[in-house]
């Protein structure tokens, strides 16, 4: 089996070409997952992911990851974990070393301390100016600004799914969340069917987006069994997103998008975003694909309510 691996936007595009040459060497999924997520986490310059990611309205880095076994059907995640920089290696952790699948909070922390996992302060010196900016604004303004806003950089996720030479497939997902979030708040990305969501028999799916509202429509594992019942997983991106644009209209959702990538059992992969939230120049969908055919970043495909599904074609 030829091994691919999708990963969600430009700042992927690492992870995916790390992920790839794992696989190309003969990594299970499972692991190219891990260490391809690791990379995005460790890199400060991402302002959605692991270390460097924006902090919660109090200034604290609250992380959310999961990790997906296609060929056990196993799952570990971990929900608001603070002062760790590699949470998707705790989630794993959880998934081999406890009868549970998450793990939040100080607890969370803990198991990883008593893991051999080291605390470390997760704020850049860039990732604190911008806390403190919003701090200064938010006092200016009162204490009912919104917790959130959707300028640049403010969130996104990580979402990877890998298919190895063996025929296993694998998902994984890692974020900070919404900046300035509330203390505790956990999004989509840690739970699964709706951050991500794997099938062996079938395929793997991630999301990305507003978690708030994408959580509610547990579009990962809907484009899964989309797929399982035979739609492309182009076709079972889009239908998920439209399920989720049916059940959580504009009025709900604001401006904030929602995107999801799919991969399919026999390597062939999709992807889309809604077009709200991705219509700015400064937040194009891109996302990155890392094949015997090289590392390629993608854009697109965008949905509306009205989108026609595109002919099954392969
Ligand atoms: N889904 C993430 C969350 O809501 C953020 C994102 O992917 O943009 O926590």
């Amino acid at each position: 089996m030829p091994p691919v691996i999708i990963t969600t936007w430009k700042f992927g595009l690492a992870a995916a070409h790390t992920g790839w040459e794992l696989l190309a060497q003969g990594a299970h999924a499972l692991d190219a997952i891990e260490k391809a997520a690791n990379v995005t986490e460790l890199d400060p310059e991402v302002t959605s992911v692991g270390y460097g990611g924006l902090p919660n309205r109090e200034g604290v880095v609250e992380l959310d990851a999961a990790i997906m076994d296609g060929a056990t059907h196993a799952a570990g995640a971990v929900a608001a974990l603070t002062g760790i920089k590699t949470p998707i290696s705790v989630a794993r952790l959880v998934m081999e070393r406890t009868p549970h699948t998450m793990l939040a909070g100080d607890n969370a922390k803990r198991f990883a301390l008593a893991n051999g996992f080291v605390e470390e302060d997760l704020l850049t010196p860039q990732s604190l100016a911008r806390w403190e900016a919003y701090r200064r604004a938010q006092s200016a303004s009162g204490p009912d600004v919104a917790h959130f806003d959707d300028l640049p950089e403010t969130h996104d996720t990580i979402g990877l799914c890998a298919l190895d030479r063996y025929g296993d497939l694998a998902a994984g997902c890692t974020t900070s969340g919404l900046a300035w979030k509330w203390p505790g708040r956990v999004g989509d990305s840690p739970i699964i069917g709706s951050g991500l969501y794997v099938d062996n028999a079938v395929g793997a799916a991630a999301a990305t987006g507003h978690g708030d509202e994408m959580m509610r429509a547990c579009i990962s594992f809907r484009a899964v069994t989309l797929m399982e019942q035979g739609l492309t997983p182009q076709q079972a991106c889009i239908e998920a997103l439209r399920y989720l644009m049916r059940k959580r209209p504009p009025e709900r959702c604001g401006l904030y998008g929602a995107a999801i990538i799919a991969l399919r059992r026999d390597g062939v992969f999709g992807a889309a975003a809604t077009c709200s939230g991705f219509h700015a120049p400064n937040r194009l969908w891109q996302w990155a694909v890392a094949s015997e055919q090289g590392v390629q970043l993608l854009e697109g495909v965008y949905v509306t309510p009205d989108t026609v599904l595109p002919a099954l074609s392969s």
